[in-house]
């Protein structure tokens, strides 16, 4: 029976999945809900390999294929370590070959390639998601998906768990960097274009060697699924700890969260992972409205709904709504849950079993959720070819191509915070280049690089580009002479101190330029007490400063940690993210001018840790203890950034009336380049609905465009605004928008004023 199902599936290449599902047998279906991690198929310890390499043990493939018919495995063991393209193949390939002779359907891989191939060695690394972001450049983010997809495709794995759609409003928050930012409209618009980059083939990406080498799927082979995460709510939690309990009504949700998770749901988006927190009470992996009634019912989602990682367990061990494993499996399974990261053993399959057999859970239950496992497999080809096309079809890999694509994306987040006519250096300045982040590889790229934590300094150097911000400063810093008083050791955060040597080179310097970091990390271990910068850190730079040095501090954190002090004692400010590999040529290009910054902040940087309030704020949030309505004052606000040019905008006409559902109103004003350098500038739209019943933000994002303007030049930056646009949830959880007054204004303040006249909803 088994070996007939294979060869069912390879003669039809799956036409029929329903006939397929009907032709299998219970545990052959449980089997393709499962999804295990690469270690436990290895020799040795779940999360440690024998003599520390990786080598797949027969007898554990055997279990886990040839009698738990398992349908996904992931990543590498917890997340250890990087691999390369061969390796990976290698494994791959043992894995689906032992598939294939005991009969099983190819076996899909999944990996967390989050800012390029994050587990590939040499792989093309972009900045991480929220330096994406910064760019405000969709794209630049399209492009970097598509990178990612091919380098990720030539190693053999068709599915990437990626892009974060949550939206960081918590910037406490271990994974604020894995975000596009705060701002809904900015992450669904960045979410789109990374689904598209991930799924849908690109010419520019792929080239020629697309035409006639297409395995059969609806996903190119050099394309993967893409897998929306971690729906919803979870970029919130009340503490700022990670997988801590965030409460929100069902219209919060359907305000903040759903947009970027609709959005690239209708562009496609073959899967989806669950939140691993809780809301209100009820934790994510248990709740059968969101799941099934909002994600299937209304928005009509067809894909694979994915856990988390053991969060099926945890809804007993950690959430503790479950008595047992057993009820835990039979809550999430009837939520909507179809394909369980378990990921260390099988009990799952053994419990999901004995549930149906003794009919806590209908089959056709199981039915579906294989049902949709099965068409993303067919999608992606993996029946026709489970490895994909060979490994020579992906000679681009890890190219220069790829990476100037890299680059041009790390050029472009740079975003400058404040500039006191300091930058760009002036040829023949003496610049020393210090701090913890000047010589090191992983506080510039954080966690998902090269091993989940992405700590390891040596793996970074190894399998990376291997170039520190001091590198690049003496390789693309011309005319300025560089000093290097620390020379090549990363130092350790905490123990960051103004050495003897580097006060010396300091007095002999015109400019000290500081490169601050923190600990790479991310979930729980990348937790904080406080969005304080660490005291050694903070000292460091104070101390420079008494010195009487002119200051210039980049930035390269997970979140935005409070630097308010430090602000009004330097003389220009770079936030850098976590840019990775290309970082630091953008940076040291940007300190000399050859770059002219155009990222704007994807977030609002707070002035204190007390006073995290967002641009998209409420009015009440703005009032004062002097009752004046000034208290919104961040160090930085929601999409600001400083060019080495300057821009006007022309005040903002709007062309068109709102009568019916489906009018257009055109927002046109004119951006001039008055400065003396060409350089980019992001045009951003804004309205605020003045009156409605349900208490109306202060502004919202809802249109923006970046564009190249050449010095003395002006660009006409045209954007739709349509009614659904000034839309919000309304009390009956239907977005609507009431008839009212609205107001519009683009970088230039001055407000325009259009009135709607029916309410419509949506
Ligand atoms: C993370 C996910 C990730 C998964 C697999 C989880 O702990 O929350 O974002 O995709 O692990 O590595």
């Amino acid at each position: 029976m088994i070996c007939s199902l294979y060869l069912l599936v390879g003669e039809t290449h799956a036409q029929n999945i329903d006939s397929l599902i009907a032709s299998m047998t219970l545990s052959e279906k449980v089997g393709q809900m499962a999804q295990v991690d690469l270690g436990v198929l290895w020799e040795g310890e779940t999360c440690n390999p024998k003599d520390g390499k990786v080598k797949l043990n027969e007898d554990k493939l055997r279990k886990a294929i040839t009698e738990y018919k398992i349908g996904s495995v992931l990543n590498c063991g917890c997340g250890t370590g990087t691999h390369s393209k061969e390796e990976w193949r290698q494994w791959i390939g043992e894995i689906q070959a032992v598939a294939q002779r005991s009969g099983v359907l190819p076996i899909l891989y999944g990996v967390d390639a989050i800012h390029g191939a994050t587990y590939l060695q040499h792989s093309t690394l972009f900045p991480q998601q929220l330096g994406q972001a910064a760019t405000w450049n969709p794209d630049l983010v399209h492009m970097g998906a598509a990178v990612a997809a091919y380098e990720t495709r030539a190693s053999g794995i068709p599915w990437n768990f990626s892009p974060v759609l949550d939206v960081a409003r918590q910037p406490l928050w271990s994974r604020f960097f894995e975000t596009y930012g705060s701002d809904p409209y900015l992450c669904k618009t960045m979410g789109v274009a990374a689904v598209q980059g991930y799924q849908n083939f690109s010419k520019e990406i792929a080239g020629t060697q697309f035409n006639g080498t297409q395995v059969s799927g609806d996903i190119s082979s050099y394309n993967v699924a893409a897998c929306l995460k971690h729906f919803m709510g979870y970029s919130a939690p009340f503490s700022g700890k990670d997988r801590t309990p965030a409460y929100f009504t069902e219209r919060d949700l359907r305000e903040m969260f759903l947009p970027p998770f609709e959005a690239a749901i209708r562009a496609g988006a073959k899967s989806i992972m669950v939140n691993s927190g809780e809301i209100s009470g009820i934790p994510v992996h248990a709740n059968y409205r969101l799941l099934t009634e909002i994600l299937r019912n209304e928005l009509g989602f067809k894909g694979v709904v994915v856990t988390d990682w053991e969060d099926i367990y945890k809804l007993h061990a950690n959430h503790r709504v479950a008595k047992d494993y057993r009820e835990a499996v039979k809550m999430s399974i009837m939520a909507g849950i179809d394909m369980s990261m378990i990921p260390n053993d099988f009990q799952f399959i053994d419990i999901l079993i004995s549930l149906v057999k003794d009919g806590e859970i209908p089959e056709s239950r199981i039915d579906q959720s294989v049902r949709r496992i099965l068409q993303m497999k067919k999608e992606l080809g993996l029946f026709a070819e489970p490895m994909g096309l060979p490994a020579t079809q992906f000679s681009d890999a890890f190219s220069s191509r790829f990476n100037q694509k890299a680059l041009e994306t790390a050029l472009q987040s740079i975003t400058l915070l404040n500039n006191e006519g300091i930058l760009p250096l002036k040829s023949g300045t003496k610049a020393v280049v210090c701090g913890p982040a000047a010589h090191s590889l992983s506080l510039i790229s954080g966690a998902w690089t090269h091993s989940w934590l992405g700590r390891d300094e040596a793996l970074a150097k190894k399998y990376g580009l291997g170039k520190t911000v001091a590198d690049a400063c003496s390789e693309f810093g011309k005319g300025i002479s560089w000093l290097f008083p620390e020379k090549q050791n990363p130092m350790s955060l905490k123990s960051t101190r103004v050495s003897k040597s580097l006060m010396k080179d300091v007095k002999k310097s015109d400019v000290v330029v500081i490169c601050l970091g923190e600990e790479p990390g991310t979930e729980i271990p990348g937790n904080t007490e406080s969005l304080e910068l660490d005291g050694a850190q903070r000292d460091y730079v104070m101390k420079i400063a008494a010195m009487g040095k002119k200051i210039v501090l980049v930035c390269f954190f997970n979140r935005p940690l409070i630097i308010t002090d430090l602000d009004s004692v330097v003389q220009a400010v770079v936030y850098a993210y976590l840019p990775s590999d290309f970082g630091p040529e953008a940076l040291a290009k940007t300190l000399v001018g050859i770059n002219n910054p155009s990222g704007k902040l994807p977030f609002t940087y707070p002035r204190s840790s007390g006073s995290v309030v967002q641009h998209d704020r409420k009015h009440t949030e703005d009032f004062h203890v002097d009752f004046s309505t000034n208290a919104y004052r961040p160090l930085y606000d929601f999409g600001y950034g400083l060019s080495y040019t300057q821009f006007s905008h022309s005040p903002l006409t709007l062309n068109g009336e709102f009568k019916g559902v489906n009018d257009t109103v055109w927002a046109e004003w004119k951006v001039t380049n008055t400065g003396k350098m060409d350089g980019y500038e992001v045009a951003q739209l804004y309205f605020r609905d003045e009156f409605a019943s349900i208490t109306p933000s202060v502004m919202h994002l809802t249109g923006f465009k970046k564009v190249w303007i050449p010095a003395g030049k002006s660009a006409v930056i045209r954007l739709p605004i349509t009614p659904k646009m000034l839309s919000f949830v309304a009390e009956d959880l239907k977005r609507t928008t009431e008839a009212g007054d609205f107001s519009f204004w683009t970088n230039n303040p001055a407000i325009q004023r259009k009135k709607i006249n029916t309410t419509f909803k949506f």
